[in-house]
């Protein structure tokens, strides 16, 4: 078995590219094949070296090891165009002086079969003397073009004489200056996989059009015929996949570049703090169908969420801090061993700092509480997490009937959350930090893209959701101070968090991967109630 994965160097990598990816590589891998990278570089305008190197990282993270070294199909340029040749001489190609619009014009439709040009009949003397000029940079681009001699009534319309080379005298990426001819994806793609003796051509459900044509080259050619087997495309809902839709995000400046966390580029998702196991866990997950679908974020989100929720360190950090005072703390503070993780004693423990001045959240206190609430409020207690269980004794507001601090009471000998006699047990526990000792942190929580599941094209700019990226200056345990670009870490109660790259000495940015509990069902539950 040999498989590969074939992009396109004209962008960058999305999750709809992992499977695909996943898809090829995994199968090789389990049945003992090879499996190769494979750059689609047939179209010297839009190609760059850049997005070459870009794919091959993003390749990499992904954990998808290649095979020998990358190839392209520009390597394969000589051949193909060899068997171009073969095809003309075997009069199975000829050169067509008709413009692209007539081509397309004498193509037909679904409906009505097509036209023959009226050069279909040259014979093969003169196609091969036109295709030689072709390739000398005798004519300009668009002029003439080689095509396939098939069947203009065929009822499937990629064989009505399909265009198989271009002239273009653009520079490659790689080939420079040395063809003034490029052969046409159609072209390329199938005799690719035939050259590198690929066995499997796994490929999206758009190509199932072209696998007769495919057939009918590898069979006239009389060379390795890979199997093609098509698969549907991976959709996600409330974002948007497609290159071109990303690259309109992206130079029309609505999201911050292509490594936006709110995108599900590799990039993006890699920033955000997703990491290449859960990405391929969810690809082994949505699996692989012939049936177009779109699937729903929480699936990818519960697959990051599960894996982080047994590797990522708790730390304490409060998002929207309100101040607390333990009046009747007298003493210094105290030192508190805590765990870094509940159930992963080889993570190690830590120190968290308890004192007289502390933020909590400012959701976790209500003055008013509604019914079935479990935390701070008058007349009623709320344990600290690895704390103290602290018991309210007043607060005070602004003008504006906004609460500026909270004063509390602790309820001596519950560190730890032991309940001493005669005490009431709290119900609820919050997250809490050290006031004077807390470092501020940037965190940036992120929302779904797109107000609507799926994007329309001619209004993608007013579906983007107004509020996909909310900024929090946040109060985090010290150490957070110092942790390292793509660490992952649980905040209590949170969700879990990434050391971004705009993170400087002392002053941390983190973005929030995932919440801790799955949104979506939130949402559901609410929107359900609403109705
Ligand atoms: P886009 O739609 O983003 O422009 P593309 O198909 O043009 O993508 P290529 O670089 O040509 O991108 O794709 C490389 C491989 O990835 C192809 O085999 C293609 O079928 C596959 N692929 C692209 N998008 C998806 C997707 N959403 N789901 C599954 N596979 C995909
Ligand atoms: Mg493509």
């Amino acid at each position: 078995m040999r498989t590969r994965f074939p992009p396109e160097p004209s962008g960058h990598l999305h999750l709809g590219h992992a499977k695909a990816l996943h898809l090829s590589h995994a199968l090789a891998r389990e049945n003992g094949g090879s499996f190769h990278l494979r750059f689609d570089d047939t179209n010297p305008e839009t190609e760059r070296s850049e997005h070459v190197e870009g794919i091959k990282r993003d390749v990499r993270w992904l954990g998808a090891d290649w095979d020998g070294g990358a190839l392209f199909a520009s390597d394969h340029f000589e051949r193909l165009h060899a068997l171009a040749l073969r095809l003309i001489r075997a009069g199975k190609a000829y050169v067509d002086d008709l413009p692209a619009h007539e081509i397309s014009r004498l193509r037909g439709t679904l409906e009505r079969g097509g036209e023959d040009s009226p050069f279909r009949g040259r014979p093969v003397r003169e196609n091969l003397d036109l295709f030689a000029r072709m390739g000398a940079g005798e004519f300009p681009d668009g002029s003439r073009c080689l095509r396939a001699k098939i069947d203009m009534k065929a009822p499937n319309v990629t064989m009505r004489d399909p265009v198989l080379y271009r002239i273009r005298s653009a520079p490659h990426h790689r080939t420079g200056t040395r063809w003034r001819i490029y052969p046409t994806y159609d072209f390329t793609h199938p005799l690719s996989d035939s050259i590198e003796g690929i066995t499997h051509s796994l490929c999206t459900l758009e190509f199932e059009d072209h696998r007769p044509l495919y057939d009918w080259l590898c069979r006239t050619l009389d060379v390795h015929h890979p199997r093609q087997i098509e698969f549907a495309r991976l959709n996600l809902d409330h974002t948007v996949m497609g290159k071109r839709h990303l690259a309109r995000l992206v130079d029309g400046g609505l999201v911050g570049g292509w490594d936006d966390p709110r995108l599900p580029t590799i990039a993006g998702m890699r920033r955000r703090g997703y990491t290449p196991s859960s990405i391929r866990a969810f690809c082994e997950r949505v699996g692989v169908t012939k049936k177009e679908t779109s699937i729903g974020p929480a699936a990818l989100e519960a697959c990051v969420r599960e894996e982080l929720d047994a590797s990522a360190p708790r730390r304490l950090a409060v998002l929207d801090p309100v101040r607390v005072t333990v009046e009747d703390w007298e003493g210094d503070d105290v030192d508190i061993e805590v765990p870094n993780h509940p159930l992963d004693p080889s993570l190690g423990t830590r120190t968290v700092t308890f004192g007289r001045e502390l933020f909590i959240e400012r959701a976790d206190f209500a003055e008013d509480p509604p019914k079935g609430y479990r935390r701070l409020a008058p007349g009623r207690g709320v344990r600290l997490k690895y704390a103290f269980i602290l018991e309210h004794a007043g607060h005070s507001k602004d003008a504006d009937g906004r609460v500026t601090g909270i004063s509390c009471r602790l309820v001596r000998g519950s560190l730890g959350g032991r309940v001493p006699e005669g005490a009431a047990k709290p119900k609820g526990i919050v997250g809490w930090v050290h006031a004077g000792r807390a470092a501020d942190a940037e965190v940036r929580l992120y929302g779904p893209l797109l107000s609507v599941p799926r994007a329309r094209a001619d209004s993608l700019e007013d579906d983007l959701a107004p509020d996909s990226l909310r900024v929090a200056r946040a109060k985090v345990e010290p150490r957070l101070a110092g942790a390292a670009v793509g660490e992952a870490f649980q905040f209590e109660r949170q969700g879990y968090f990434r050391v971004d790259e705009d993170s400087r000495e002392g002053r941390p940015v983190l973005n929030r991967t995932v919440e801790l509990k799955d949104p979506w069902a939130r949402r559901a539950a609410l929107a359900s109630k609403t109705l």
